[in-house]
């Protein structure tokens, strides 16, 4: 094991000081930082406290020994146990004192960074910081220094401290930064990785906050398209308007000769500040302002510049964040564009031995070992980062699934259970393999292509997940989430995207581990309300708009919960689900709509979606429960996913629902009778089917006359040319998981630049006969 220096270590190192060999000192951030500093690239100014200066601090704090006795306890497949330690170790670091000699060289250091004379270690963006007598506001992060910590799989995995001001504050959280070292994640990561604690080290980054007028991204290379030109996007203000997606960015297109070859001014509406007091702010901006055009002339140019230098320096695509204040241009932060990557990736095949394949039902590719379960009991076998391999998945093995790098299943299509619940989740999966459980062999290890359906022996490749991007072009047809786990809910959010156009509250059930039943037995209703209320409002603190249905609770896949109904169904697709139990259970039904209520009540929009409807008369009835619990404001809306609910449309928007919304993954199988579940008739699975254009098209027209709502949240509105159909046909809105909504905005706005006039009956009339050259299959 090597010893380390501390020793009387350098505490501070300057920007100017670092370069890409600095990882030792400085962490992979830091010297990154170093690195762009010294190719004369503007970053904000700003030190590193070396990772020796953290050494020295946990050793001469006395607490090098008590961490190191803590980290021999852990038991690292007890979750609880880890949790428990390593809060133990952060707590201890976070009391320890800073040594009087670093305490000093740290304060100076940022006293500096408020000062005159940083010309001499600077050099660039003095102007603006002359006459402040304030302390400064700074950014402090962590950056490891362990190469592999700093990769992908670990990223943003430790902590960084934004508006941080004074000095007390500051010392406070670059020790909330040292002890971000010892996270259960990263520790465990470590353990995992075959990583000594001991070797494990951590810099941190003290940087001058810049106060921008105006910020943006930059793309050296166009993350959706092939051709090489650069995109800029920019707002008003801070950047994080364009991350949370809050505000439709301006947008300029930059060719390979450094002409501006487009400019997008948006409405920008509001930009967001930080006030005096470092509290971000949202600010409405006036009509001339909005409209105005943020970046000048120059500015794009000199961005464009700044960002052909970095990509010709790191040699690959950058995704570039920028800040600008008083005129001065700032690099925040320059990383290789990982979509691009993950595209190539997909395009391509991977090299190596096909052992087996299926139908590609989340996107990624991830390798690990198998664990082939058979029976519920074999879940506890599953460790983080193994490959689950099963018949079909239930929503029992949502925790467990959880843990899987990827998942793999004999049976299913792209509309059951595992590709739906793997896509919210992000992990690559292969369904319909037919032969996994039989054909793979447990404890080997496997390459899972979750985007071509192929399974390989062996690792291929390096794993590649699907990232969430958010949502930036401003689209008539509304784009909106499904969303159904509220774990994953802050992921969906990520896409900045505030309404909720599915959320199956069967996951939320399935998590609780009991079935609605058990409640009904136990008389305990209240209890069920309640797990009904906390799941959904988890989901909803992210969101402004959800649409929720009730229960929809097929007895095959429920089977294993507490309480379910012992009889099996011999078609369970076809039988007691969907609103006919709930009329059958209304006290299973009143709860869940008293808990939708409790929601609505918390200030959400929430609209109410029914599932498998066949007759009028099931809404009429749901409405009556509705009165009686007096839930008022509340919209009401039915799944088109049975052929009666088409047929039935006229006198369902007779009924007075606000809304309709397509569930194609049934409304395939009932109209073709092919079973969405058997893998025997996938080939045959086909929602463009024109038997289903037909119905899409009519419900759309008399929901259009009938001025009710249309939206769809089946799987086929992640489709491209089912949203071109529905798009052409003038749809409200689409319903997409997270990984695709950027995908399928854009694609959206691009449909609806090309179909620029107003959406006319003559419109319709052409998309009907667009509809009739679809080829029967
Ligand atoms: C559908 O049928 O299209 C739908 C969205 O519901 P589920 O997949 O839950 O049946
Ligand atoms: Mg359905």
């Amino acid at each position: 094991m090597k010893e380390k220096r501390v020793d009387a270590p350098e505490f501070i190192k300057w920007f100017s000081e670092l370069n890409k060999d600095s990882g030792k000192i400085a962490g992979g951030k830091g010297a990154n930082l170093g690195e762009i500093y010294n190719l004369k690239v503007p970053v904000p100014p700003g030190f590193v406290i070396t990772a020796q200066a953290y050494d020295y601090f946990i050793e001469k704090a006395g607490i090098k020994e008590q961490i190191k006795e803590l980290l021999s306890k852990i038991h690292y497949e007890d979750v609880e146990q880890l949790n428990e330690v390593t809060d133990q170790i952060r707590k201890s670091i976070i009391k320890a004192e800073i040594p009087k000699k670093m305490e000093e060289e740290i304060i100076e250091a940022y006293s500096y960074l408020d000062d005159k004379n940083l010309d001499n270690v600077q050099g660039s963006a003095l102007d603006i910081l002359k006459n402040s007598s304030e302390p400064i506001f700074v950014a402090v992060r962590s950056s490891a220094t362990t190469e592999d910590l700093a990769e992908a799989s670990f990223a943003g995995q430790q902590e960084s401290f934004l508006n941080v001001k004074g000095n007390k504050e500051l010392l406070e959280n670059v020790k909330k930064c040292f002890a971000s070292l010892f996270t259960p994640r990263a520790t465990y990561y470590r353990n995992k990785k075959g990583f000594k604690h001991e070797e494990a080290s951590l810099a941190v980054i003290v940087q001058k906050m810049v106060d921008a007028d105006k910020s943006g991204v930059i793309f050296s290379k166009d993350p959706s398209k092939k051709d090489d030109n650069i995109i800029i996007e920019a707002v008003w203000g801070l950047g994080e308007g364009i991350v949370s997606g809050k505000i439709t960015p301006d947008r300029y297109i930059i060719s390979e000769n450094m002409k501006v070859t487009e400019k997008k001014i948006s409405e920008k509406k509001i930009a967001i500040t930080r006030n005096s007091a470092g509290k971000r702010e949202i600010v409405k901006l006036t009509q001339e302002k909005s409209k105005h055009q943020v970046l000048k002339e120059q500015e794009i140019i000199k961005l464009s510049e700044i960002a052909i230098k970095l990509e010709k320096h790191f040699q690959k695509p950058q995704d570039i964040e920028f800040a600008i204040e008083r005129d001065e241009i700032y690099i925040v932060q320059t990383r290789p564009i990982t979509t691009m990557k993950t595209r190539i990736q997909e395009a391509k095949e991977l090299q190596g031995e096909i052992i087996l394949t299926g139908l590609a039902a989340s996107p990624g590719i991830a390798s690990g070992k198998i664990k082939i379960i058979e029976d519920l009991k074999d879940l506890k076998k599953i460790r983080q980062g193994d490959i689950l391999v099963t018949k079909m998945t239930n929503p029992d093995m949502v925790v467990s699934m959880q843990k899987s790098a990827a998942i793999v299943t004999d049976e299913g299509g792209l509309t059951a259970h595992a590709a739906i619940v793997s896509r919210e989740m992000g992990i690559p999966a292969v369904v319909g393999t037919q032969e996994a459980t039989r054909k793979l062999k447990e404890g080997e290890i496997i390459t899972v292509d979750g985007s071509t359906g192929k399974i390989y022996k062996g690792k291929v490749a390096e794993n590649v997940q699907k990232e969430i991007l958010p949502v930036t072009s401003k689209t008539k047809t509304k784009i909106k989430l499904i969303v159904d786990l509220p774990s994953f809910a802050q992921r969906a959010a990520k896409t900045g995207i505030k309404e909720v156009g599915l959320t199956r509250i069967e996951g939320i059930i399935a998590e609780s581990g009991k079935h609605p039943e058990y409640f009904l037995k136990q008389k305990k209703m209240q209890d069920y309300e309640e797990i009904i209320f906390k799941g959904i409002r988890d989901i909803a603190q992210y969101f402004d708009e959800l649409w929720i249905r009730t229960s929809d609770i097929r007895s095959d896949e429920f089977k294993n919960l507490e309480g379910a109904p012992k009889g099996i169904e011999a078609n369970p697709m076809l039988g007691m689900h969907g609103i006919r139990y709930g009329i059958k259970n209304p006290e299973i039904l009143k709860s869940e709509l008293k808990a939708l209520q409790r929601v609505a009540e918390t200030g959400k929009k929430i609209g109410l979606l029914l599932p498998q409807v066949i007759n009028v008369n099931e809404v009429a009835k749901v409405k009556e429960f509705l009165d009686e619990i007096q839930f008022k404001n509340v919209k009401v809306g039915v799944m088109i996913e049975t052929p009666s609910s088409v047929q039935l449309i006229r006198e369902l928007c007779n009924q007075g629902i606000d809304f309709i919304s397509f569930g194609t993954n049934d409304l395939t199988q009932y109209i073709l009778a092919v079973d969405r579940g058997n893998e025997q008739v996938q080939h045959l699975y086909n929602e463009m089917h024109p038997a289903i254009l037909y119905q899409l098209e009519y419900v759309i027209r008399v929901c259009k006359r009938n001025k009710v709502e249309t939206s769809i949240c089946g799987q086929a509105g992640s489709r491209k040319e089912m949203v071109k159909f529905l798009v052409e046909g003038g749809i409200d809105s689409i319903s997409v998981n997270a990984d695709v909504a950027k995908d399928i905005s854009d694609y959206v706005s691009h449909l609806e630049e090309k179909f620029n006039e107003p959406k006319t009956e003559q419109k319709n009339k052409n998309w009907v006969n667009k509809r009739q050259t679809f080829k029967l299959v």
